[in-house]
């Protein structure tokens, strides 16, 4: 008999609140995951009026010290800058409040000074809201900082349904790409042994398909949307969560993602670059790509290297060197990544102009 020797360990958010005056419910969450001050709020200029002067107002009422962090980049120096106010005021909590930088940077410091965080989405754009994965760029790069899941989510679908529109689309690209991730991953399990967790696998699917079931009634200005989407995204942090990695959402349609980033730096969001990356691996895996393509156009999420607003060439040659990002992470793309030939057929295949 084999001896039995596995071994697990997870961290999830402690509290998760979502939904229509979330913020209010600020003081429960505190109480009820035993959270103290003095607090700290990692916020930019936006954020900290559309929710930060909130949150610090109601903390404050109850005798509470609160100090405000404005960020504008989410870079090392930053997160640096943010590591020493939180020794300086001796914070013991640390609020992220924003659609991306405030978060990344907020997970990061909180992270390094072993303090809790709690995560404050104002919008829907990744699914980095709820993960312990944070996004930093270090070297003119993005890179991803394995940190810890916030103790706390609160987001709120009143606020995150305001945000621009493109955020929300965004974010339905970086939940669809859950469908490319997983295929990857199984593919990386069969030709490299890699571990695999099914119950991960099947969460971050299954959120993907409900994005998919209720893709026409994602629309501008609509809370339900909101609502739809963050529930989505915190079921993707979720599925990485269980599966100590960001695996079971990030896999070859990132890496595309993150080779356009380097070509065409600043064009297009993370999210829409992985929803246009996920209907190419779609059909390089032989899955339904036009499902994927059809769901991404319901939303109003670009389908192609125009609505990205990049050129043909750029595409070509992110798809040409996708798989040299992260090549440790075994994907559809392989070792050796797409000919030039391959590249331009698949664009060919599935991009309508
Ligand atoms: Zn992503």
């Amino acid at each position: 008999m084999v001896e039995f020797t596995k071994h697990k360990s997870m961290e999830l958010p402690r509290r998760v609140v979502v939904g229509h005056d979330a913020l209010e419910s600020v003081l429960d969450v505190v109480e009820n995951v035993h959270l103290s001050g003095p607090y700290l709020i990692v916020a930019d200029n936006t954020t900290k009026k559309v929710a930060g002067d909130k949150i610090a107002d109601m903390l404050e009422d109850t005798g509470n010290d609160v100090d405000f962090v404005l960020i504008k980049e989410a870079d090392m120096e930053t997160v640096e800058s943010v590591v020493a106010r939180i020794r300086e005021i001796k914070a013991h909590t640390v609020f992220g409040v924003g659609g991306g930088r405030p978060i990344d940077v907020a997970k990061c410091s909180s992270h390094r000074e072993n303090v809790p965080f709690v995560s404050v989405p104002t919008a829907a754009s990744h699914d980095g809201i709820a993960s312990s994965i944070a996004s930093i760029r270090i070297e003119g790069r993005n890179t991803s900082i394995e940190t810890r899941s916030p103790t706390a989510v609160i987001a709120d679908t009143k606020i995150i349904a305001s945000a621009p529109y493109r955020l929300m689309a965004s974010g339905c690209g970086d939940i669809i790409a859950n469908y490319t991730a997983v295929k990857d991953w199984r593919l990386a399990r069969m030709l490299r042994g890699e571990s695999y967790s099914s119950y991960a696998a099947a969460l971050s699917e299954m959120t993907a398909t409900m994005l998919v079931e209720n893709s026409e009634a994602i629309k501008p200005g609509l809370e339900e949307a909101a609502w739809i989407v963050v529930k989505a995204l915190v079921s993707s942090s979720v599925a990485m969560s269980i599966a100590g990695s960001s695996r079971p959402a990030s896999g070859a349609e990132h890496k595309f993602s993150h080779a356009l980033d380097i070509i065409a730096p600043g064009k297009a969001l993370h999210g829409e670059q992985c929803g246009v990356g996920t209907i190419m691996m779609m059909h390089l895996h032989g899955g339904d790509w036009r499902m994927i393509r059809q769901t991404l156009k319901n939303v109003g999420a670009p389908t192609n290297y125009k609505e990205l607003g990049v050129s043909r060439e750029d595409i070509i040659k992110a798809l040409t060197m996708a798989h040299k990002i992260r090549p440790e992470r075994y994907t559809i793309l392989g070792d050796r990544g797409l000919t030039e030939d391959a590249a331009e057929r698949l664009a060919e295949e599935t991009m309508v102009i």
